[in-house]
């Protein structure tokens, strides 16, 4: 067998009856850990990607069997955030340097399409990916995400025993579950799959079928889970999914898939405390910590005794393992890893429309700007990232130190009349609700004292330093 496991480390290739193999035979486990760990570090790196995860609504229109959030389950106290509070949680999670929000929920047809772009295009102003995990959409609904801005989608195929598929999923058809996925792939999102391990009835066989699912669909991220069993479902007598299973059956899509992204799941730390760190240890490269509100954690309990992510504790055990926080998007394919194809992502991804106006704004430079320009641009004032006509929600900022949350304004003349005072007054509300301080110097202060321009520029940033 443990040729079967070096054939894989190269050729990135194994039949269903040698998967089958591997997953049967216990005796070469650590061997398969160590070579999908291998295969991991040559392929994406010792960096871990982080992904801020936002539960948004635990109203789901499914009935999933095992799911402790189903349709049928009558004591769950259900919630749904508003746009506000969602866009509070991103900036957030943007504040504390995370590179991906995952916005996560039941199937609940309160957010349409609609309105999920707007929240998606105002998250998206930030320098983030955003990754939507919301379940089946129809293949319109999933192009107006996608062109607002969403640069990766999470639906789990769950199994792909179409038998078990339909006796865990009432009312739903695997056939449309697949339609999804591809439909996702061909809008050119990362698509993520996945399955639960441990499913009532499920085999070794279709767990081989499964990995080579993701590999037919060429998944961009796999997310396996071991079931845990939730007392308020019909699954209540189940057993717990085997933790071991799969981890190797993550290990083994780690080997048929070298350079996509893998998450060390929640549910394997809540069914071990060592879990999550095993699964870094068996090709995992992904962490999703939940940023949600306390309050509504404890109703998104898809599964009983989910932990949290401990951000020091992971720290500490990131360290002792050899392994680092990464500070990028990590799009696949993305790393600095030797055998990394070259891979651009779409970056600064897609700001939405406003981008475009942003371009053509720039180069209508006036004067006054350039002079500003001039001294700010490349960090040359106080080391600062100054970016110039940067869109933010509907509205074009002159200039903006994001770190800093400070937006400057250069006015000319045409800021007298009332029409555009109002403008300029809703301008200044809006972005100052998004947290952002903004200074105004008239083109006359450019023009005659731009020493007195940056001292009030420095007193402020002292003063929000303190
Ligand atoms: N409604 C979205 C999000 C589902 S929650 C969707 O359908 O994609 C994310 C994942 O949690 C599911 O895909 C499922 O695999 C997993 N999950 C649900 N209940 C679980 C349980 N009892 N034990 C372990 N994982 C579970």
């Amino acid at each position: 067998m443990q040729k079967l496991i070096d054939k894989a480390k190269v050729e990135h290739t194994l039949s269903k009856s040698e998967i089958v193999e591997i997953l049967k035979d216990n005796s070469l486990n650590d061997y398969l850990f160590k070579t999908a760990d291998e295969i991991r570090k040559n392929y994406t790196g010792d960096e871990v990607y982080l992904r801020a995860l936002i539960e948004f609504s635990n109203i789901c229109r499914c009935d999933c069997k095992y799911c402790g959030i189903r349709r049928d389950n009558k004591n769950v106290s259900r919630y749904r955030l508003k746009k506000d509070e969602i866009l509070k949680l991103a900036d957030f999670a943007v504040q504390s340097g995370y590179k991906t929000i995952v916005l996560q929920s039941g199937e609940d047809m309160f957010f349409t399409a609609e309105y999920l772009a707007e929240i998606i295009k105002e998250i998206k102003q930030n320098d983030v990916a955003v990754t939507l995990s919301i379940g089946e959409r129809t293949f319109d609904e999933y192009k107006i995400l996608k062109e607002a801005g969403a640069d990766r989608f999470l639906l789990r195929i769950e199994t792909t025993d179409e038998n078990l598929y339909k006796k865990m999923h009432p009312g739903m058809s695997f056939e449309n579950r697949k339609r999804c996925l591809y439909d996702l792939k061909s809008l050119g999102f990362e698509t993520g799959t996945g399955s639960l391990v441990g499913l009532p009835e499920q085999t070794v066989e279709s767990l081989a079928d499964d990995i080579l699912f993701y590999k037919e669909l060429n998944a961009d991220m796999v997310g396996i889970g071991p079931l845990i069993v939730h007392p308020e479902t019909p699954l209540k007598d189940e057993k717990n999914g085997d933790l071991i299973l799969a981890i190797k059956v993550l290990a083994l899509t780690r080997l048929l898939l070298p350079d996509i992204n893998i998450p060390a799941t929640t549910a394997m730390e809540t069914l071990h405390p060592q879990g999550r760190i095993w699964a870094l240890q068996a090709g995992a490269n992904v962490i999703m910590p939940n940023v949600t509100f306390e309050k509504c954690r404890k109703n998104y309990e898809i599964y009983p005794d989910k932990v949290s992510v401990d951000y020091s504790k992971l720290e500490r055990d990131l360290k002792q393992i050899g392994r680092t926080i990464s500070k990028k998007h990590g799009f696949r394919g993305n790393s600095d890893s030797p055998l990394t194809r070259h891979f651009v992502p779409p970056s600064p991804a897609g700001r939405g429309k406003n981008n475009n106006i942003a371009k053509t704004l720039r180069k209508n430079v006036t004067p006054q700007e350039l002079k500003f320009w001039n001294i700010v641009r490349n960090n040359k004032f106080q080391n600062l990232k100054f970016k110039r006509q940067y869109p933010i929600g509907k509205y074009i900022v002159d200039f903006v130190v994001i770190e800093k949350m400070l937006v400057i304004e250069l006015d000319g003349g045409g800021h007298n009349t009332n029409n555009q005072q109002k403008y300029d007054e809703e301008r200044t509300q809006y972005l100052t609700s998004r947290g952002f301080k903004i200074l105004r110097f008239w083109n006359d202060e450019i023009d005659k004292n731009i020493e007195g321009v940056f001292e009030k520029i420095s007193n402020v940033l002292q003063k929000k330093g303190e």
